[in-house]
């Protein structure tokens, strides 16, 4: 994507008087034909576009901003939305710079392909209120931002970094209902925030892609500071929490005994959230990063190969 031309686009929008007109699939700013007359009595004030440069976030960023300006004395007027369009103007002007999809574009990609917010959020594991946010001038961090790319790149297949699975909350619940049976551990504990059931939940869904060919969940990670965890988890943790885990697909008896067998490497949550941080595929990626299936073949603390028994340390 040309991120200049598309500044120049905007700009040149706001030279033609667009800028108000929609941002973030609201009408804002003036209505056309509307008057505005000069408090000092001159008459009809015209409309200009000013611009302005600021920095925002340490970026330099140039705003075409709409006011009614008095030809006689020249006082400069704010639209009754300028606040608004102002404030998205920034936050599209900048997300068009350092590379981030604008409001405009995440609503037109989901639009294309027929998806609700709510639909969108399930799709990516994004809580409903950050795309509502994201599409009226909120900002999203980069690893937001990345998950969303993968969403909307998504078929039906998925893609490698949702394991050929399309993401099933459900079933994350389910694989996490099937590690509590097979280690006598409480999962998704209230209060907890997944910090050691996501390592379980790691180990079985990389298995499976690299034993099966697909995850089990269709979940993204993100290698952060405390090891591999769900992309996006802050969201994640309450609609798997209130997700239906009989409403998944179940588990085929392949999947079960690759649960059983991370269940078994794995006797405590902390044994399972030390051997994450011994893995490279982890340690080796910059904090934010998705972490591919295909590198479940990189894996050490695991064995990937069934019959071979494992070499004392
Ligand atoms: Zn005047």
């Amino acid at each position: 994507m040309n991120i200049e031309t598309r500044k120049e686009e905007i700009k040149s929008n706001g030279e033609e008087g667009a800028v108000g007109k929609k941002q973030g699939g609201r009408e804002i700013g003036m209505m056309q034909g509307q008057e505005k007359k000069c408090p000092n009595g001159h008459g009809t004030m015209t409309l200009k576009t000013n611009e302005n440069t600021i920095t925002f976030r340490g970026e330099e960023l140039t705003l075409a901003v709409e006011v009614y300006i008095c030809e006689k004395c020249n006082l400069e007027v704010g639209t009754i939305d300028q606040a608004t369009v102002i404030q998205n103007m920034i936050s599209d002007v900048y997300r068009l710079k350092v590379g981030l999809m604008t409001g405009e574009e995440i609503r037109e990609k989901r639009e294309e392909l027929n998806l609700s917010q709510k639909e969108m959020a399930k799709r990516a594991g994004i809580g409903i209120a950050s795309i509502k946010r994201w599409e009226n001038g909120f900002i999203q961090t980069r690893s937001m931002n990345t998950a969303l790319l993968a969403a909307f790149d998504d078929n039906r297949t998925g893609n490698k970094y949702t394991g050929n699975r399309v993401l099933s909350t459900p079933r994350i619940k389910l694989v996490m209902k099937e590690f509590e049976k097979e280690t006598g551990h409480k999962f998704l504990e209230d209060g907890d925030n997944l910090l050691f059931d996501v390592k379980y939940l790691w180990y079985a869904d990389m298995l499976a892609y690299y034993y099966l060919g697909r995850g089990l969940t269709g979940a993204t990670y993100a290698a952060l500071p405390y090891g591999p965890q769900l992309n996006n988890y802050r969201d994640l943790i309450e609609i798997i929490r209130g997700d239906d885990e009989t409403k998944a697909e179940p588990l085929s008896p392949e999947e079960k005994k690759i649960i059983s067998r991370v269940a078994l490497t794995f006797h405590s949550k902390r044994s399972v959230y030390n051997a994450t941080h011994r893995e490279e595929i982890w340690e080796q990626k910059s904090f934010g990063s998705l972490i591919p299936y295909s590198d479940a073949a990189k894996l050490t603390e695991i064995q990937l190969e069934p019959h071979k028994t494992k070499e004392p340390d």
